[in-house]
C-alpha cells in the first residue's frame, strides 16, 4: 500500500476515535485534504481513496491542477480555497473554487460576490476568524470577543453585512489555531470558535451550520470541539516541497 492511500486510513481511524469521543458520526465530518504544492499524483492517488475535497491556496497552482486533474477523473473533485486572497485577484476565484474559508474581510466579501454574480454562481464561504490574538493570523478580530462589546459589535456588524450579500453561501467560521507541539493547547482556540459561532447564530437568527477547524496536528481536538470540515494537509501528503 503506497504512503497516501496508508495515511488516509489512518487518519479515518483516528477521526472515527475522535468522533467516538465526541459521541458523534463520522458523517458529520468533510476532510479537505489540503494539497498545495503536492503533484496531480498525490491529489489522483487520495481521490482513489474517495476523497473528493482538495485545498490549495495559490490561484495559479490551482488553475494548473484543475484542468489536469478534470482531464483525467469522471467525477470531479471539490476545490477549497484555504489561502489568503488580494482582492485583485478575487475575479480569478468564483468557477475556480467552489468553497473560500479565508474570507478576512468585508471588501474581500463584497468582491466575491460580485465576481460570483458575474460568473452566475454561489460561492460557498467561511469567515476566517482571528481568536489566538496572534498578530501573525489574518482573519475578523475575535480575541477575547465575551469581554469587549464594541469589539462584538463592530463583529457582528461585518457578519450581517456579508450576510446580506448576493451570490454567497456563508457556511460558517474558520479559524487557524497557532503552531505547537501539543495538540491540547489549541482545545480553547477551537471550543471558543464554536462558541462565537452559536452566539452569532442566537444574536443575528442566522444559520451557520460549518465549522472549518483542525490541521494535521489537531484534528482530533478540532472533532471533538464541533468541526465540521477539518484541513490535514501533512498527514495526508507528508512534507510539502517549496
Ligand atoms: C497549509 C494549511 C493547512 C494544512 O496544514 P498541515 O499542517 O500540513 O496539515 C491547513 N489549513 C490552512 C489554512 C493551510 O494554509
Amino acid at each position: 500500500m503506497s504512503i497516501i492511500t496508508d495515511n488516509i486510513e489512518t487518519l479515518r481511524r483516528n477521526i472515527a476515535a475522535a468522533c467516538q469521543t465526541a459521541g458523534r458520526s463520522p458523517d458529520e465530518i468533510t476532510i479537505v485534504a489540503i494539497s498545495k504544492r503536492h503533484p496531480e499524483q498525490a491529489i489522483l492517488e487520495a481521490m482513489q481513496t474517495g476523497l473528493m475535497h482538495f485545498g490549495e491556496n495559490r490561484v495559479a497552482e490551482t488553475q494548473d491542477k484543475v484542468s489536469s486533474i478534470a482531464a483525467q477523473v469522471e467525477t470531479l473533485p471539490n476545490w477549497h480555497m484555504v489561502g489568503h486572497i488580494q482582492s485583485r485577484k478575487a475575479k480569478h476565484i468564483p468557477g475556480l473554487f467552489d468553497t473560500v474559508h479565508s474570507v478576512d474581510s468585508v471588501k474581500l466579501a463584497k468582491k466575491l460576490a460580485q465576481s460570483s454574480a458575474n460568473a452566475n454562481v454561489i460561492l460557498n464561504i467561511f469567515l476566517e476568524i482571528n481568536i489566538s490574538g496572534e498578530a501573525s493570523k489574518s482573519g475578523f478580530d475575535a480575541y477575547q470577543w465575551t469581554q469587549h462589546k464594541t469589539k462584538r459589535d463592530t463583529l457582528w456588524q461585518q457578519i450581517r453585512e456579508i450576510i446580506a450579500l448576493p451570490a454567497l453561501n456563508v457556511q460558517g467560521f474558520m479559524t487557524m489555531a497557532p503552531h505547537g507541539d501539543n495538540p491540547e493547547a489549541t482545545r480553547p482556540i477551537f471550543r471558543d470558535l464554536a462558541m462565537l459561532r452559536d452566539t452569532v447564530q442566537d444574536d443575528l437568527s442566522v444559520t451557520l451550520p460549518d465549522l472549518s477547524m483542525g490541521m494535521s496536528n489537531d484534528y482530533m481536538v478540532a472533532i471533538e470541539e464541533g468541526a465540521t470540515l477539518i484541513r490535514p494537509g501533512t498527514a495526508i501528503f507528508g512534507t510539502r516541497q517549496y
